[in-house]
């Protein structure tokens, strides 16, 4: 009955939009809205972004706190995410800072993660982002779950959930792998609805528009 439910609301949906002509013009939030896949909290996010297409390219910065140690329990993070989208969510390793749009950095003196990226604020297009994966304690299972809650910010996610079974609450425990829960998956989802509902995505290219920087700051001790 569910799956039914929800096939009509995207019939529906399609339809609204067909019909509407040239309005999908102004851009992604009329493609998909926070009733299109449930449960979700984007309602709840000071943003929704989202990256013009994937793969994203992803640099490791090779800085004294860098090793492939961290780098393989990051990657184990972010596939997470390439699985729970079915690969529609991709990344791809890159050799040179200049060829990255997501840069990934290892900080010794903390245990919480910390993402900053900067965004087209009329269509939400992210431009770049820059992630940092705290890795004091030196804990597989935290670094792996604070790479992935911090890919989760690197794809768009622009805020925190309030419920703490979800990879996206701002605090975790250590010691307890962090999974993508539905709520994470239809946030997600609701960025990147053209490709869940088989649209091409409308985004006319800002040209006089300057990109804004934010950060989201994660984790106990915030
Ligand atoms: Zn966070």
């Amino acid at each position: 009955m569910r799956v039914w439910l929800t096939i009509g609301v995207v019939i529906a949906l399609v339809g609204a939009l067909t019909g509407c002509g040239g309005g999908a013009q102004s851009g992604e939030q009329r493609v998909c809205s926070a009733e299109t896949f449930t449960p979700n909290y984007v309602p709840l996010l000071e943003r929704l972004l989202y990256w013009e297409r994937f793969p994203v390219t992803v640099y490791f910065e090779r800085d004294a706190n860098y090793s492939d140690y961290y780098r393989t329990l990051a990657l184990q993070g972010f596939d997470q995410w390439v699985e729970a989208t079915g690969y529609v969510v991709r990344y791809r390793q890159v050799d040179s800072p200049d060829a990255a749009q997501i840069r990934v950095v290892f900080k010794p003196d903390t245990r919480n993660g910390l993402t900053t990226y900067t965004y087209y604020p009329s269509s939400g297009r992210l431009v770049s982002a820059k992630v940092e994966i705290g890795v004091r304690g030196n804990n597989p299972i935290d670094i792996r779950s604070v790479a992935a809650h911090e890919f989760g910010h690197a794809i768009g996610i622009g805020g925190h959930s309030q419920n703490p079974d979800d990879m996206m609450y701002p605090n975790f425990v250590t010691n307890v792998p962090l999974q993508i829960t539905p709520n994470d998956l239809n946030t997600v989802k609701t960025a990147y609805c053209n490709y869940f509902i088989g649209r091409t995505r409308v985004a006319p290219p800002p040209n006089d528009e300057t990109p804004v920087e934010a950060t989201i700051i994660c984790g106990h001790d915030h």
